[in-house]
């Protein structure tokens, strides 16, 4: 029997605890037995759903993972010949040097590399290295780094971090309550809150982490003031590049701004989707990975370093980042001025590769799923966020935009009534 996309998603809410392995694919989020739910197959930058619906993904696009497009040939092509020589064996594989010398390459303030397979799990080595070469426990944060117990601590006891820090409702049961007053969130371009951490708790920090970039780009004055305050402090910098790696360059976002972090960590794009990270860091930090035990199985196999490579090539022969940086540029301000020509508010932020916008109203979250559902009927997936790819054509933007003119108009319409 062949199921429908919601019939599947009634036995996953059986077997799976919440239905779903990450929040970011849950379908309450959208409106009630529409949300396609499951693919069966993606392909550039269309996907193809359960119910045989083919949906151009103007959206989240793989998560922000496939910055090459679903099912890079490439990449594909590479994977493929790994997994015919064999993706896992007793003995090392080579192409995890090979990438760790390339990321170093493009990256030449780091000298050395660790790998894992996704994002909040490099993040929680980052940290337990940073831990180990300061002896020191305590991290002063911004924004999001994934599930592991060093971050979600943030929501225990007196420091918690749900004036936006974290996603609002984020819980916490199960995470060691002795865990708790040792993160210290501040807000990306305050610098005054980062070194009011530092002037109470600098010889107790050991690592200062955020995105080096995201809803925003950094003023001058807050990226260089957290290298110096870090500096002075003596606290790991550590940059979360797992969203916004291989967007603007094919490496990290930071090399745009000249700021050189201590470590930096990557994964989503990394390898186009499939599961790879990287830490990489200065000599003095990394080296502490020896003081401390981080080894994993899975960490071994050879698809996602032949990925990784793969994508990273790829990515820096045909300088994708300048494409993502152009179609979103282009969504950016059809959004704009599909919001002027329906007289619907908007706030746009992200940069272009990243873009997202909130509906200036006060149902805006009602209007949003509105939004999501209408696109949906005319075969496009579309959130208030845009991840662009490269296989995202100016003929897909077209087609994009005309449909969220239309949409913007016909939301105005039923707003009035
Ligand atoms: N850090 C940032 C900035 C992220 O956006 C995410 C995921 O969205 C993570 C960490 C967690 O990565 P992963 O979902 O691969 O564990």
């Amino acid at each position: 029997m062949v199921d429908t996309g919601q019939t599947l998603y009634r036995r996953a809410r059986e077997i799976i605890p919440g239905g779903t392995q990450l929040l970011s694919k849950r379908p309450e989020m959208f409106l009630p037995d529409q949300w396609p739910t499951y693919y069966r197959s993606a392909k550039g930058a269309e996907v193809v759903d359960l119910d045989g619906r083919t949906l151009l993904d103007m959206s989240y696009c793989g998560i922000g993972a496939t910055v090459l497009g679903f099912a890079d040939p490439d990449v594909n092509a590479a994977v493929k010949t790994a997994i015919d020589l064999g993706a896992m064996s007793t003995l090392n594989c080579g192409e995890e040097v090979e990438l760790a010398e390339l990321l170093v390459e493009l990256h030449p303030w780091a000298d050395m590399v660790r790998f894992g397979r996704s994002g909040g799990e490099a993040l929680a080595v980052a940290i337990r290295i940073a831990r180990a070469t300061t002896g020191r426990d305590m991290i002063a944060f911004c924004g999001y780094h994934g599930w592991h117990d060093w971050y979600l601590s943030a929501n225990l006891g007196e420091t918690t971090a749900l004036d936006g820090h974290l996603l609002p409702g984020l819980k916490t049961a199960g995470v060691p309550r002795g865990l708790a007053g040792l993160m210290h969130p501040f807000h990306f371009n305050k610098v005054n809150e980062i070194e009011a951490i530092i002037s109470e708790h600098g010889s107790r920090l050991a690592a200062i982490v955020m995105e080096p970039v995201r809803s925003r780009e950094p003023t001058p004055e807050f990226i260089l003031g957290v290298r110096r305050l870090a500096d002075q402090c003596g606290a790991v910098l550590i940059f979360d590049e797992v969203t916004s790696g291989l967007r603007i360059n094919s490496g990290g976002a930071h090399l745009a701004y000249n700021v050189d972090p201590d470590v930096a960590v990557f994964a989503k794009a990394l390898a186009n989707g499939y599961p790879m990270a990287a830490i990489i860091g200065r000599r003095a930090v990394m080296d502490a990975a020896q003081d401390t035990f981080v080894s994993s199985t899975a960490w071994t196999e050879r698809i996602g370093p032949v990925a990784a490579l793969a994508t990273l090539r790829k990515h820096r022969a045909q300088n994708v980042a300048a494409h993502l940086v152009r179609i979103g540029q282009r969504i950016q301000k059809g959004w704009e001025d599909a919001s002027s020509a329906a007289r619907l508010p908007l706030h746009v932020s992200g940069i272009p590769p990243l873009g997202h916008f909130a509906f200036d109203l006060p149902n805006a979250q009602e209007v949003r799923t509105l939004f999501t559902q209408m696109m949906l009927d005319r075969g496009i997936l579309a959130t208030g966020s845009f991840y662009a790819m490269w296989t995202h054509t100016d003929e897909h933007v077209d087609r994009y935009l005309e449909a969220v003119n239309q949409v913007f108009r016909d939301l105005r319409l039923a707003i009035d009534q």
